[in-house]
C-alpha cells in the first residue's frame, strides 16, 4: 500500500472528486502530528505507538514523520511491518503469550530484544527458544484493578503482585534486564487507574529483590466521542508523574507508554454513502462488520451529511442505520440524527474514526474498506483541551 495517498483540502472536495460509492477514510495528518507532539512533549519517557490500533501505512508514516520511533507490536506481522518500513525504529514484542515460532523469528530475523511475560511458563519458553543475554529486556506484566475503562483487560493478562515479584526475580536471575509493565484497558476515563497501577508497581518492587531498568505504563488514554466525558490529557500526565515520584525507582529506569487510540482516534473520519432509504431506516456501505465494529462498545461518533447538488433540509430526524451485509447484527446500536430529506446517493461522514476501525474490519460478505486519502481539514470534533 502506498504511504502517500491522494491529498485534498477538505472532505467536500474528496466527495466532489471521487463521488465515492465505496467508503473512504479521510486522514488528518496535522491532527496525528498534534497528538504525537502532545505525547512526545509531555510524557516523561519513551512513547511507543500500539500499532494494532491502526496499522495503515499512511498512519504509520505520518506518526514516524512526527517523531515516533518506538512501536508496541504483538505479532510477527506487526513486527515485520515496522521493521520493513523503518530501519531505525524499535519494535517491542508486548504480547504476554507468544508462539515459539514467532519468538524465534522475532529474535533472529527482526532483532527484537524487548519481551513481555506474565507467567513463569512463558519465561521458560523464552529461555528455551532464544536464551537470555545480549542485553535483552523482559518486562513482567502486572495485573491491575478495574476503573471503568470501556474495554477491560485485567482478567486476561497480568500477574498478581506476589507472583509478579517472584517472576521479576527469576527474570533477573536468568540474565535478562528486568522491567515491569501494565495496561489498564482502553478508553480509560479515570486517572486513578494509572495512580493505582503505579502504586501496585511500588508494591511489587517492595516484594522483589530486583531493581527494574524499564517501566511501561501501557496505553488506554481516552479520546473524545459525543457521549464520553473524559479528563484532560494533562491530568493523565500529571497523575503518572506524581505517582512515579512516590515509588522507589532507580534514577536511570526508562519509563515507557504505549498509546494507540489517543494518538490516532481523532485523526481520521470515514465517508460512507447511503445506498437505500426506507422511511426512517438508512442502508450505508459500511457497518459493524467493517469499520464500525467498535461502535458496539457504545461510543457515538460525530456525524455530518454531505450532498453534492442542492442543500439538505435543516431539520433532522432519527434514523436506524444498517450496514452493507446480509446480516441483521449489522446495525448501529443507536439512532443517528440526520437531515430529514437524506436519500440514496448522499454521504454520511463519521468523525473520530482513526482508532480500532480499519484494523478490526472483516472482509465479511465481500465488503472491505481500504481507501485512504489525506485532508487538511480539522476533525469533526475539535479537541477541547
Ligand atoms: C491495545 C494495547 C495498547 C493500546 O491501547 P489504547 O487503548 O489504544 O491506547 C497498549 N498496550 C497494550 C498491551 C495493548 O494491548
Amino acid at each position: 500500500m502506498p504511504t502517500k495517498g491522494s491529498h485534498f483540502t477538505d472532505v467536500r472536495s474528496v466527495i466532489e472528486n471521487l463521488t465515492p460509492g465505496y467508503p473512504v477514510y479521510c486522514l488528518r495528518p496535522k491532527e496525528l502530528e498534534r497528538s504525537a507532539k502532545l505525547f512526545l512533549d509531555n510524557f516523561p519517557g519513551r512513547v511507543l505507538y500500539a500499532i494494532k490500533c491502526n496499522p495503515n501505512p499512511l498512519v504509520l508514516q505520518t506518526l514516524y514523520d512526527a517523531g515516533i520511533r518506538h512501536f508496541d507490536t504483538a505479532s510477527l506481522v506487526e513486527i515485520a511491518t515496522i521493521r520493513e518500513m523503518f530501519a531505525d525504529a524499535d519494535t517491542y514484542y508486548m504480547h504476554p503469550v507468544k508462539s515459539r515460532a514467532s519468538i524465534l523469528s522475532a529474535r533472529q530475523i527482526y532483532n527484537v530484544d524487548h519481551w513481555v511475560i506474565d507467567h513463569e511458563s512463558e519465561l521458560d519458553k523464552l529461555i528455551d527458544v532464544v536464551g537470555a543475554g545480549d542485553g535483552q529486556v523482559v518486562l513482567v506484566r502486572i495485573r491491575t484493578k478495574s476503573f471503568g475503562a470501556a474495554f477491560e483487560l485485567s482478567d486476561k493478562f497480568g500477574a498478581p503482585t506476589q507472583a509478579a515479584a517472584s517472576l521479576l526475580d527469576k527474570v533477573a536471575e536468568a540474565g535478562f534486564q528486568p522491567g515491569l509493565a501494565f495496561h489498564v484497558g482502553s478508553q480509560v476515563r479515570n486517572v486513578e487507574a494509572f495512580r493505582d497501577a503505579i502504586a501496585t508497581v511500588g508494591q511489587v518492587l517492595e516484594n522483589a529483590n530486583t531493581h527494574i531498568h524499564y517501566l511501561d505504563v501501557g496505553g488506554g488514554f481516552p479520546v473524545h466521542y459525543i457521549n464520553e466525558d473524559i479528563p484532560a490529557f494533562m491530568d493523565f500526565m500529571d497523575a503518572i508523574k506524581e505517582s512515579l515520584a512516590t515509588i522507589n525507582l532507580r534514577g536511570d529506569c526508562v519509563i515507557m507508554c504505549e498509546p494507540g487510540r489517543a494518538l490516532v482516534g481523532s485523526g481520521a473520519s470515514l465517508i460512507t454513502q447511503v445506498q437505500l432509504r426506507k422511511e426512517d431506516t438508512l442502508y450505508l456501505n459500511d457497518g459493524i462488520y467493517h469499520s464500525m465494529s467498535e461502535q458496539r462498545g457504545g461510543f457515538q461518533m460525530p456525524v455530518r451529511a454531505h450532498r453534492l447538488k442542492g442543500e439538505m433540509a435543516s431539520e433532522t430526524m432519527d434514523y436506524t442505520i444498517f450496514g452493507p451485509t446480509c446480516d441483521s447484527v449489522d446495525v448501529l446500536p443507536y439512532k443517528l440524527a440526520l437531515p430529514a430529506d437524506i436519500n440514496e446517493g448522499d454521504w454520511v461522514e463519521f468523525g473520530q474514526m482513526g482508532a480500532y476501525s480499519n484494523s478490526m474490519a472483516t472482509a465479511f460478505n465481500g465488503f472491505f474498506t481500504e481507501t485512504y486519502v489525506t485532508v487538511d481539514e480539522a476533525p469533526l470534533l475539535p479537541d477541547e483541551d
